[in-house]
């Protein structure tokens, strides 16, 4: 029945200039997500408005699950377009319209109606007038409320006549691309794909490094890794996917630095990495998913030593969430399931039994002085065995 959507998104600080590039990077987006929905879409952008057209036939669903993970969408409204063939006609498919989607007819509806062709017969306050009798007429239980109607009935007069009154929820946020870009340090856990996706919605664009130490992590540990970045990037756009070797740098921390400061020790050398692709890459950001006292290496003294070694910034958007908020996050955008299979993790392997909760800086910087030379060889190299997966 429908044959397009008219997407809605919030205008507050789109104003000028920069509403022409969030129009754009929102297009760009959508375009994006439809490539892999059944049927052929253009997209037109008139007056302020963004309309999907279908050029075949498509399937319903499927194109607004697709729609639904396209940030800076507010809302994703289904229309009809009717030929103008009189107002008779057009009566009868309005009837129709209501009567297909709304079964249950004990609501309240306005009729909204907006005459972009002026040489229409009838002005909009007609319009409004005569579709709301005719209306009324056909469904004796419908009721009009100008003020809080149930069903908002929006009339829309041009070349064909455009119908819709359902606003299905979009992600809201801004279009992926109009927030600049930020390295995502991506693990197989719960947290992290959850914490890109948020500053995803905000109009970031996201790249990824993974940490792996083989042949202590397996090919599946790191394929599960390059599975989350998938399912992140169908809200995220494509994904550049950096693969670091870790193995000869925990490998060497283990052996040379006290036991309770290992992790800490390698989460300042994942920081280091992370930072230098980011700077190699143009990412204004690093993005943890970190969240206060979840785990030793992150109480706020250790949050400490893991952000000082870095001059960007360090994006930790699952700060003050607790596990069960961002499960429900993991199981809203369908990461969830594959973040809880059973691989192990490159941070579970080499970890200590009692790790430091409350590190101190100073002590820390003077045990990695001894290992600073030979950490940053291993460093460089394994920044320039670096494997980039691009993952869409
Ligand atoms: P997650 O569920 O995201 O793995 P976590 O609760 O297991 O988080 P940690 O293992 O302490 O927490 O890691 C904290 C953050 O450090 C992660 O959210 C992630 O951003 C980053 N991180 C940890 N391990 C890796 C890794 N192997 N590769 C890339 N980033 C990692
Ligand atoms: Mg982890």
């Amino acid at each position: 029945m429908f044959t397009a959507f008219l997407i809605k998104y919030a205008e507050i600080g789109i104003k000028g200039k920069n509403r022409y590039l969030f129009e754009d990077a929102l297009i760009q987006q959508i375009k994006y997500a439809l490539k892999k929905c059944e049927g052929e879409f253009t997209i037109r952008k008139t007056m302020g408005r963004i309309f999907v057209e279908a050029q075949s036939t498509f399937d319903f669903d499927e194109t607004v699950e697709h729609l639904k993970r396209v940030f800076g969408i507010w809302g994703i409204c289904p229309v009809i377009y009717v030929e103008d063939e009189g107002w008779e006609k057009l009566c009868e498919r309005v009837v129709r319209y209501l009567d297909e989607v709304y079964p249950d007819k004990h609501k309240t509806f306005k009729v909204n109606a907006r005459r972009s062709r002026k040489n229409y017969p009838k002005d909009s306050m007609e319009i409004n007038r005569d579709m709301g009798e005719a209306l009324l007429k056909a469904f004796p239980e419908l009721q009009v409320d100008v003020h809080r109607p149930d069903i908002l009935l929006n009339i829309e007069v041009r070349e064909k006549i455009y119908v819709y009154s359902e606003i299905i929820p979009g992600p809201g946020g801004m279009p992926v691309g109009t927030g600049g870009k930020a390295m995502l340090l991506l693990s197989g856990g719960i947290d992290s794909p959850v914490a890109g996706y948020m500053i995803a919605k905000r109009g970031v664009k996201i790249d990824a490094v993974y940490f792996h130490a083989p042949p202590y992590t397996s090919d599946r540990a790191k394929q599960k890794v390059v599975d989350l970045a998938r399912l992140v990037s169908r809200y995220t756009g494509p994904i550049y996917l950096h693969v670091i070797n870790f193995t000869d740098i925990q490998l060497y921390i283990y052996e040379n630095a006290p036991h309770e400061e290992l992790t800490i020790i390698m989460r300042r050398y994942m920081m280091r990495i992370a930072e230098a692709i980011a700077k190699k890459t143009e990412c204004l950001g690093l993005i943890t998913g970190e969240s206060i006292g979840q785990v030793a290496s992150q109480t706020m003294n250790s949050l400490i030593a893991t952000n000082e070694v870095c001059e960007l910034p360090v994006y930790r958007p699952l700060i003050g969430f607790d596990k069960e908020e961002i499960v429900e996050v993991a199981k809203k955008i369908d990461t969830y399931e594959t973040s809880i299979q059973p691989f192990e993790d490159c941070c579970t392997i080499f970890v200590a039994k009692h790790p430091v909760t409350k590190p101190n800086v100073n002590i820390i910087r003077k045990h990695e002085k001894h290992m600073e030379e030979k950490l940053g060889e291993l460093m460089q190299t394994a920044l320039d065995t670096n494997e980039l997966i691009i993952v869409s």
